[in-house]
């Protein structure tokens, strides 16, 4: 089979590997797509603690059952499913209550464990095990079932905000997973939601998102048009979807009192200790809070929602391209250019 594998920084080759087979209690797939994350493009560039070379990379996984492993119930040849890529173990103290994306004996589809940047990949035994595997509904394609991962990681932080109806959402950052943001705000009932992007080309391309306010803080001052919008108090929700430290200082500032506040993105290693003027999160009685990744149930969710047509995957997707052509899309998926670039092992090349 043909599989795009890394081997360092910078470094990653399409190779012919042999086909793997399923073991006992696992599932062999056949990678219908595997969406790009920002990750994938981090890991590309600069490594990962989880990733050691040579290793195929890719988490945001869709595809079709083509075989099984001894002992495995459930499950058919031929099923179209979504993985979720996090493998949590079930029996530590954030399993057992409920938060396996925060499982302290996590393993990774597209980490520890090969992923869908290429044909074929294995599904393990503990993803069986943890509920990982949701059916693609009939009226989604794989490209738009491979956007449930990030959809759903999207929606565990906004439901972690509590996200509903009368919120005046901000969404800081315009990228592909600051529009998913601003399609699950609207669908969570959010009153308004507002756009801040200093990239200009990322901005336009967010507008077709419907959002009721698109700002670029360099050309208009950000605080007065939010007090404007939101009969002076500020938003309600501010989801600072971007890397940036600025962002998540000046959100304290931005946000209105029992505000919550959500550092979605997380940051890069060498620029990771922000200022936060704690005398405004006393004040205020702001709540400011992280998340990480999604459970199996968010992702379940995500497909449903894309099937109910609450979120259209289709318009989250700019570009889908062949494994070959995966080095140069990870090189585009930096770019700002394109929300999500699909890879689609099954064409060209
Ligand atoms: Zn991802
Ligand atoms: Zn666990």
């Amino acid at each position: 089979m043909k599989a795009a594998v890394f081997y360092g920084p910078g470094d990653i080759r399409i190779e012919e590997r042999s086909m793997p087979s399923p073991g006992e209690g696992e599932i062999l797939l056949r990678v219908g797509a595997c969406a790009i994350c920002g990750t994938d493009v981090r890991i590309f560039r600069h490594g990962h603690h989880n990733v050691h070379p040579p290793q195929i990379t890719g988490h945001e996984i869709a595809g079709v059952i083509a075989d099984i492993g001894k002992g495995v119930r459930g499950y058919k040849e031929g099923e179209r499913v979504a993985v979720a890529p996090i493998l949590h173990c079930g029996e530590c103290f954030y399993c057992r209550r409920g938060l396996p994306n925060l499982c302290l004996n996590f393993e990774a589809l597209g980490y520890h464990h090969p992923g869908a940047f290429a044909e074929y990949m294995i599904i393990p035994e503990r993803a069986l095990r943890g509920g990982n595997i949701n059916r693609i509904p009939d009226n989604l394609s794989f490209e738009e079932a491979s956007l449930a991962e990030p959809l759903a990681c999207a929606l565990n932080g906004e439901l972690l905000s509590q996200v509903g109806v009368g919120d005046y959402v901000l969404v800081v950052g315009a990228g592909p997973v600051g529009c998913m943001h601003i399609t699950l705000s609207r669908a969570l009932g959010a009153s308004k939601v507002i756009v801040s992007e200093i990239q200009e080309k990322r901005l336009n391309l967010s507008r077709e998102f419907d959002a009721d306010y698109y700002i670029n803080p360099e050309k208009e001052n950000l605080k007065e048009k939010l007090l404007q919008i939101t009969e002076g108090i500020g938003p309600t929700v501010v989801i600072v979807a971007a890397p940036a430290r600025k962002a998540q200082e000046e959100a304290l500032d931005l946000a209105a009192s029992r505000g919550r506040i959500n550092f979605f993105g997380g940051l890069p290693g060498d620029n990771k200790i922000a200022q936060l003027d704690s005398n405004l999160i006393h004040y205020k009685e702001l709540f400011v809070h992280g998340t990480s990744g999604s459970t199996p149930l968010h992702n379940a969710w995500a497909l449903e929602m894309m099937a109910a047509g609450r979120v259209e995957g289709k318009k989250l997707i700019s570009k889908v391209v062949s494994l070959d052509e995966l080095p140069q899309a990870l090189e585009e998926a930096e770019s700002g250019d394109y929300l999500k670039i699909v890879v689609k092992p099954g064409i060209g090349g």
